[in-house]
């Protein structure tokens, strides 16, 4: 497959592939909650402030630095996948469709712990000042910010891959869903609004606990659950910022 390709081309489809999706989800959401529906989410907005273009154009631009950095990953990975070197299986009906489903929560779960752990790591060492601090830049984030990271973060948390496809035995299809997951839920999380509708299960990491984090916080440091959080005691919850 890789043969049909130049370098530069998987490169740059790779890119695309994430900012298409990006833009599609961050543009949704945006438009909803900062546009369309405005007025009505006023009162579930988490802080008051409105984002200005500038801030805006900023998330934007680390973005696409991101999704540049992760279309390398993309060719890398094909790379390896392609000379057999990872767990890929090609038929869904070799470990069924149970194992399909599975392999996806496994993979969101692994990458929780990933996340909390390497997100804390930076929180905890000079790696905050060198690969963090850019996506603290934005103490009220919007669904743009979702990506907005230092090149070091954004090579950081393209990580979970090799671990993933090394480690897991894995259907392309399963990578696939679980990759935009992660990008519609890592979008949610910057979504600068919350309203319980949008809970929906009791160790569910929120915008409203991320949106924290960003307000300064020291705490909350998962993506999807709060368990690690929980476990390690740095679950923060209690500044009511938000009333619903
Ligand atoms: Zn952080
Ligand atoms: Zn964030």
């Amino acid at each position: 497959m890789l043969d049909d390709f130049s370098k530069i081309e998987l490169w740059l489809l790779g890119t695309f592939s994430f900012i298409i999706r990006y833009f599609l989800i961050a543009g949704v959401l945006f438009y909803i909650f900062y546009m369309w529906k405005k007025k009505e989410m006023l009162k579930f907005k988490i802080q008051q402030s409105t984002p200005k273009f500038n801030q805006i154009k900023k998330e934007i631009l680390y973005s696409i630095s991101t999704f540049l950095i992760y279309g390398v990953g993309i060719f890398l990975f094909l790379f390896w996948i392609d000379n057999g070197y990872t767990k890929q299986y090609k038929s869904i009906d070799e470990f069924g469709v149970l194992y399909f489903v599975f392999s996806i929560l496994i993979m969101i779960v692994t990458h929780d712990a990933y996340f909390y752990w390497t997100h804390r790591l930076m929180h905890y060492s000079k790696l905050f000042q060198y690969a963090h601090k850019t996506h603290h830049l934005f103490n009220s984030p919007t669904p743009w910010a979702s990506f907005a990271f230092h090149p070091l973060e954004a090579i950081i948390s393209i990580g979970i891959i090799p671990i993933i496809i090394f480690v897991i035995p894995f259907h392309h299809w399963a990578l696939v869903i679980f990759v935009t997951f992660l990008m519609v839920y890592n979008t949610f999380i910057h979504l600068g609004y919350f309203t319980t509708n949008l809970k929906f299960f009791r160790f569910q990491n929120t915008s409203k606990d991320h949106d924290l984090h960003h307000n300064g916080l020291k705490g909350n440091y998962g993506l999807y659950f709060t368990v690690w959080d929980r476990l390690m005691g740095t679950y923060k919850h209690n500044i009511p910022i938000s009333k619903n």
